[in-house]
C-alpha cells in the first residue's frame, strides 16, 4: 500500500483544452479519497494521469515514494475499475478475475487461490464458470472489483464504477465497496459526479470545478463549512437555498441580513465564528439556508425567536416517505451568480436557472417524519 501524491499537476490536451490546473492532492496510505465535481471538471483526466493512461503536462505524480510520471501504466502497481467494467466477453468469471495475474505469470496454484478468495469475498464463488453475458449488472461490477482486488495493488483507482447500475443496486454496491475497501485498507482514489456517493464513501472528499480544486475535507466538514459558493451549492441534496441579501448593522451594533422586505438577525455566535463577516456591513451578500434548517413554526407550535422568521408561501409538497419536501416562495430575490447558474445547469435543470429580475425565490424546506 502507498500514499498517492499529486503535486502541481496540470493537463493540457493536444488540441489546447486545459482540463486540470495545478492540482495538489494527497491520498494518504489506506485512505479512501473521492474526487467529485460536475461533468467536464477534469476528474477523469486527473485519475487517468495517476493511472498512467494520460500524459502529465505539468507537475508530478508519486505513488509510494516513487515519481511515476515516466513509468508506464502496467508498472505503476495500481488497479483500475472503470464505469464500463471492461470485462473480456469470451472469458469466464474465473479467467476474467485472474487475467492480470496470468499476464504476470504467477504460479497457477497461487492464481487459483487468490481468485477463489476474491470470489468468496465478493459473493461470486458460484458464478466462476459463467461468461459476463450470463451475469447481472451488479455481478459484472463485482467481477471488475475482483480483478482489481486479486492484483493486491498499491492503490485502487475507480472511475464512476457504479454509474451503470440501477438506483437500488447502486446503493447496495456502494455499501459493498465501502466495506471491502475498509477491510482491505487499500489506498483508493474514486471519481464520481454524484455528491451522495462522494459523501457516503469518502474518508475525505475533494471538490473540483473547471479543472481547479476547490476544497478537500472530510464529508461533514465540507457540508458544514464549505469554503465557497460552489461547494456550498454542490454538496447537499436538495441543494442549499441561496438568496440575495444585504448585511446591516443597527445602532445597538447587532447584525442582520435583509432579504427582500424581511430581516433575519445574525446570531452573535455566527459572527464570533466568522469575524470577517462584520466587514460586509452595508454590502450585498448571498444568504445560504440548508433545507433542513427551515422549520414550520405553525406545525411545531413553538414561538420562534424574532429575527429567525421568514414568511413564505408553500406552493408544492412532495412526500418522500421518510421525509417531506416543501417548496415555498419568499419575497426575496434569488442569488444569481455564474456559480449558481452553473450548478443549476449541472443538475439538468435549465429552467431552474434563477431569473435575475425575479422578486420571489423558490426555496425548498425539508421536514422529518415528526412534523408531517
Ligand atoms: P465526466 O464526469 O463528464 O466524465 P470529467 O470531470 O471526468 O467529466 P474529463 O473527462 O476529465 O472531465 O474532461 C475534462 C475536460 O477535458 C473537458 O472539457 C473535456 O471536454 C476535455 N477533454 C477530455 N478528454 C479530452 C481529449 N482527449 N482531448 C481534448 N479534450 C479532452
Amino acid at each position: 500500500m502507498a500514499e498517492v501524491v499529486l503535486d502541481g499537476v496540470g493537463k493540457v490536451y493536444t488540441d489546447g483544452t486545459r482540463a486540470v490546473t495545478s492540482l495538489d492532492l494527497t491520498v494518504a496510505d489506506g485512505e479512501f479519497l473521492v474526487l467529485v465535481g460536475p461533468s467536464g471538471c477534469g476528474k477523469t483526466t486527473a485519475l487517468r494521469m495517476v493511472a498512467g493512461l494520460e500524459e502529465i503536462s505539468e507537475g508530478t505524480v508519486s505513488i509510494g515514494d516513487r515519481v511515476v510520471n515516466r513509468v508506464p501504466s502496467r508498472d505503476r502497481d495500481v488497479a483500475m475499475v472503470f464505469q464500463s467494467y471492461a470485462l473480456y466477453p469470451h472469458l469466464n468469471v474465473r479467467d476474467n478475475i485472474g487475467f492480470g495475474l496470468r499476464l504476470r505469470k504467477l504460479p497457477k496454484t497461487e492464481i487459483r487461490e487468490r481468485v477463489d478468495r476474491a470470489a468468496r469475498t465478493l459473493g461470486l464463488a458460484e458464478h466462476l464458470g459463467r461468461k459476463p453475458r450470463q451475469l447481472s449488472g451488479g455481478q459484472r461490477q463485482r467481477v471488475a472489483m475482483g480483478r482489481a482486488i486479486v492484483r493486491e495493488p498499491q492503490a485502487f483507482l475507480m472511475d464512476e464504477p457504479l454509474s451503470n447500475l440501477d438506483a437500488k443496486l447502486r446503493v447496495q454496491m456502494r455499501a459493498q465497496i465501502a466495506r471491502l475497501t475498509r477491510e482491505l485498507g487499500v489506498t483508493t482514489l474514486y471519481v464520481t459526479h454524484d455528491q451522495t456517493e462522494a459523501m457516503t464513501l469518502g474518508d475525505r472528499v475533494a471538490v473540483m470545478k473547471k479543472g481547479v480544486l476547490q476544497q478537500v475535507a472530510p464529508p461533514q466538514e465540507l457540508y458544514d463549512h464549505p469554503v465557497n459558493l460552489f461547494v456550498a451549492g454542490f454538496i447537499g441534496s436538495p441543494a442549499m437555498n441561496l438568496l440575495t441579501g444585504a448585511l446591516t448593522r443597527d445602532e445597538a451594533g447587532d447584525f442582520a441580513v435583509d432579504v427582500g422586505s424581511q430581516r433575519l438577525s445574525v446570531p452573535a455566535e455566527v459572527l464570533a465564528a466568522r469575524p470577517a463577516l462584520a466587514g460586509y456591513a452595508g454590502r450585498s451578500l448571498i444568504v445560504g439556508i440548508r433545507p433542513e434548517d427551515l422549520h414550520d413554526a405553525a406545525l411545531e407550535g413553538a414561538e420562534p425567536a424574532p429575527g429567525a422568521v421568514l414568511r413564505a408561501e408553500a406552493d408544492l409538497v412532495e412526500a418522500m416517505g421518510s421525509e417531506v419536501l416543501v417548496h415555498v416562495s419568499v419575497d426575496a430575490p434569488p442569488a444569481v451568480t455564474e456559480d449558481v447558474q452553473e450548478l443549476a445547469r449541472d443538475v439538468g435543470a435549465e429552467e431552474q436557472v434563477p431569473d435575475p429580475d425575479a422578486a420571489h425565490s423558490e426555496l425548498v424546506a425539508r421536514f422529518g417524519p415528526r412534523t408531517r
